[in-house]
């Protein structure tokens, strides 16, 4: 497809469509039929125009014939983000609208796969990573100007990949990468691969350490064995997982600072006693793996009646909390209002 025949199918495709906010999307094509062509949104309506615009909210680098297989929905753009077919740069969280804005939406069928949301100044939340089980998994990422702050690496290698990939793009010049465990389970770790390989500092509590210093490659076979319908699609899903130990151990609420960015590490065992919550005054955003499930019930199978009190407890300590967003582990961002609901089912679990 020719460069004019590109920009005019994009046009076909966007100009109709009424989009809120006010925002510049640049594409630079390489290729032999490619160009720079950029979409802006304002008043309800998107304009497409070739060239480069003045400023844009987020760029988006692709050859000419990538952009045409997303363009005919043959291209996943998750897996082309992560596997560096599509490289984007700026606010990612408009990264997520592209797809509908270009007619690609997913259908409705299957998982709709990742979806990254910015929850708060330079904090952002990745729902609906894949899961063996029914429920999607949560993951996140804080930036700053110079390091990204991963929290959890999702169950496969290749979310493991995505989350790092989408983090680590906002922060160029990044110095220090973190990846903060919230707990030991395979939803919340068995990504974490990618992050060691690139030199994260993982950072988790003392009992993760622990869980898995004993494991020696027992916790992927028992997941495998009991959550996946065959060893083959066992294999082929989290055939590349490999676990090692954390570098830093919390055993007590810690503080971090980075440049000048406040991260509380929050010991908050009951749903496990590995458990982390990471709350970030700044942006009044609560990270709280399975301290704290969102429209569903609280997961209390690890836990025996002394643990549930203690769960409970440290759920009012989080209430007291100055909080404009909780990212839950698994369900969608939430209010406050969810603590008070954990607590109730948590309370009335016998
Ligand atoms: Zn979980």
């Amino acid at each position: 497809m020719l460069f004019q025949a590109i920009v005019a199918t994009v046009r076909e495709n966007v100009e109709a469509k009424k989009m809120e906010g006010r925002y510049v999307y640049q594409f630079c094509l390489s290729g032999d039929n490619g160009g720079d062509f950029f979409i802006s949104i304002a008043n309800n309506k998107c304009e497409v125009r070739e060239g480069l615009a003045v400023t844009a909210n987020l760029t988006v680098n692709v050859s000419d014939a990538n952009f045409v297989s997303f363009l005919d929905g043959k291209l996943n753009p998750t897996t082309a983000v992560m596997t560096g077919k599509i490289k984007i740069k700026g606010d990612i969280s408009l990264a997520m609208k592209l797809q509908s804005l270009l007619g690609q939406e997913m259908t409705a069928e299957g998982s709709a796969g990742p979806r990254v949301q910015k929850v708060g100044a330079h904090t952002y939340a990745v729902t609906n990573l894949y899961h063996t089980g029914l429920v999607e998994v949560n993951a996140g990422f804080v930036v700053t100007p110079s390091a990204v702050i991963s929290i959890d690496a999702g169950m496969t290698v290749s979310d493991g990949a995505f989350l790092w990939q989408v983090s680590h793009q906002l922060v160029p010049d990044r110095r220090k990468s973190l990846l903060i465990l919230t707990h030991h389970h395979s939803d919340h770790t068995f990504g974490m691969r990618i992050f060691r390989e690139q030199g994260a500092e993982v950072i988790a509590h003392a009992h993760v350490r622990e869980f898995l210093e004993e494991d020696q490659g027992r916790y992927k076979a028992f997941i495998i064995e009991h959550y996946m319908a065959s060893q083959e699609e066992g294999d082929r899903i989290l055939g590349e997982v490999v676990l090692s130990l954390p570098d830093r151990l919390i055993e007590e609420d810690t503080l971090l600072d980075l440049d000048g960015e406040e991260i509380h590490l929050l010991a908050t065992p009951g749903h496990v006693s590995s458990e982390l919550s990471v709350y970030c005054p700044g942006s009044k955003v609560l990270f709280a793996g399975d301290t704290i499930y969102e429209g569903m019930p609280p997961n209390t199978q690890f836990a025996g009646a002394a643990e549930k009190a203690e769960w409970v407890r440290q759920l009012r300590r989080l209430r007291k909390l100055e909080i404009k967003a909780i990212v839950p582990g698994h369900g969608k961002v939430c209010g406050k209002d969810e603590i008070d609901r954990n607590i109730a089912l948590i309370e009335s679990d016998k």
